[in-house]
C-alpha cells in the first residue's frame, strides 16, 4: 500500500490540486473523486485522509498515517459496499459518527468507495449529510461516473478527476518499477483490460496471478473434463482461496493505549476484527473474480477468433491469451461461437450471484454444472 504521493503513479494532475488544497487550507468539504477503475482512487483517497490527520499536513508513513492507511484511526470513516450495495443503515452510522468530536485529530475524514453502489434510500439520507456537513469534517466519494450517483449528490461535491493510464505505460511501468521481464508485462498490461490496479496485483501477487491462469485452464478443458473433474478441480481451487483469504500481510497496529480510554480502545479493536474478517471476505472475493476473469477471456477469445477468422483477418494479435492460441484455435472449431456466447453468459452470472453474496463455493459448483449442460442447475 502507497504511503506517501510519490508511491502513486501516473496521477500528478489529481494530486497536485490535493495538494493545493492542503496548502491553503481550503479543503471542500465533500470532494467526488472520479475516474476508470484501477488508476488509484481509493489509494489517493486514503492518502489525503492521512494528509488531513497527520500533524505534518502530508502522507509521511508515521504511526497516525499507518492507522489512517489502514483503516484504525478513529477519526477516519470509511464506508464500501456490503454485497453489492451501501445500505442507508451504514450512512446513518456514518452520519452519527460525523458529529462526534474529533478524537484524536482536528477532524474526521470518511472516505466513500464505490459510492455508486449506495441505494437510493442511502443516498437520500446521504444528501442530508452534504447539505449540512457537520463541523470539521471532510467526505470523500470514489466513483467511476458522474451518472453512478444522483445528480443532487454530484452538484454538492468538488469533483478531482482521476486519468486513465494507457496500456503502454501500465507495461512500462510493470518493467521500470517493477522490474517484470518485458513479455511478462505485456501480457499482465494485455490481460488487466487497461486496469492499472489489476494487472500490478498480478504482478505483487503470483497468487492472484496464478486464479486468473487457473480460471484460463479450467474454461480451456471444461468441454474435455467430466462434470466429476470439474467438480474436483474446483475443490481444489476452494482450498487454494481459502487459504489467500486467511493469509494475513502483517498484523496490524498495535494500539498506544496511553491515548485512550478503555471504551475507545474496545470500540478500534473491534474495528480492527470486523476488518480482519471484511479482509478475509475481500480477498476471497478478488481470487473468485480473479478466476472468473480468467474463464471468461478464454470464451471471450473463442468468440473474438470466430468473428477474426470469418472475416477473413489473423485472430492471433487479437487474442488476450495468445500463449494458448492452439487451444483457442481448437476449442472455436469444436465448440463454436454460439456455445462461447452461451458459457460466456454463465461465468458472468456466477459472477453476478457471487457479488450477490452467494456462497462462492456454490455458484462456482453450480456453474461447472451449467457449462456441462445441467442448465436447471445454473439459470440465467
Ligand atoms: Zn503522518
Amino acid at each position: 500500500m502507497a504511503e506517501r504521493w510519490e508511491e502513486v503513479y501516473g496521477q500528478e494532475a489529481a494530486i497536485g490540486i490535493l495538494r493545493g488544497f492542503l496548502k491553503r487550507g481550503e479543503i471542500p468539504h465533500a470532494m467526488l473523486f472520479l475516474g476508470p477503475r484501477g488508476v488509484g482512487k481509493a489509494t489517493v483517497a486514503r492518502l489525503f485522509a492521512a494528509a488531513c490527520l497527520c500533524p505534518s499536513g502530508e502522507p509521511d508513513g508515521c504511526h497516525t498515517c499507518r492507522r489512517v492507511l489502514e483503516g484504525l484511526h478513529p477519526d477516519f470513516h470509511y464506508l464500501e459496499p456490503v454485497g453489492i450495495q451501501i445500505r442507508k443503515e451504514q450512512v446513518d452510522d456514518l452520519e452519527r459518527a460525523l458529529h462526534l468530536k474529533p478524537v484524536e485529530g482536528r477532524c474526521r475524514v470518511a472516505v466513500v468507495e464505490e459510492a455508486g453502489a449506495m441505494n437510493i434510500h442511502a443516498a437520500n439520507a446521504f444528501l442530508k449529510t452534504l447539505e449540512e456537513p457537520p463541523p470539521s469534517t471532510f467526505i470523500i466519494l470514489v466513483a467511476e461516473r458522474e451518472e453512478d450517483l444522483l445528480p443532487t449528490l454530484v452538484s454538492r461535491c468538488t469533483a478531482v478527476r482521476f486519468a486513465p493510464i494507457p496500456g503502454g505505460e501500465i507495461e512500462r511501468y510493470l518493467v521500470e518499477v517493477e522490474g517484470l521481464e518485458k513479455e511478462m508485462a505485456r501480457d499482465l498490461s494485455r490481460w488487466s483490460g487497461g486496469v492499472f490496479g489489476r494487472a500490478l496485483s498480478w504482478a505483487r501477487d503470483e497468487r492472484r496471478l496464478s486464479f486468473r491462469l487457473a480460471g484460463v485452464e479450467f474454461a480451456a478443458r471444461a468441454r474435455r473434463d467430466s462434470l466429476a473433474d470439474l467438480l474436483l478441480r474446483l475443490a481444489e481451487m476452494r482450498r487454494e482461496w481459502e487459504a489467500h483469504s486467511h493469509e494475513r500481510r502483517n498484523e496490524g497496529t498495535v494500539f498506544s493505549g496511553e491515548a485512550l480510554d478503555s471504551r475507545s480502545l474496545a470500540f478500534l479493536r473491534k474495528r480492527q476484527e470486523e476488518r480482519a474478517k471484511r479482509e478475509a471476505m475481500r480477498r476471497r472475493m478478488e481470487a473468485v473474480g480473479d478466476f472468473l476473469d480468467g474463464m471468461a477471456s478464454f470464451y471471450r477469445d473463442i468468440i473474438v477468433y470466430d468473428l477474426v477468422e470469418a472475416g477473413g483477418g489473423s485472430p492471433l494479435t487479437h487474442l488476450v491469451n495468445r500463449g494458448r492460441f492452439q487451444e483457442v484455435e481448437s476449442e472455436a472449431l469444436i465448440l463454436g461461437r454460439k456455445k462461447a456466447v452461451e458459457n460466456l453468459a454463465l461465468v458472468e452470472w456466477a459472477r453476478k450471484a457471487v457479488e450477490s453474496n452467494v456462497d462462492p463455493a456454490l455458484a462456482l459448483d453450480a456453474l461447472a454444472a451449467g457449462l456441462k449442460g445441467w442448465a436447471a442447475l445454473a439459470r440465467r
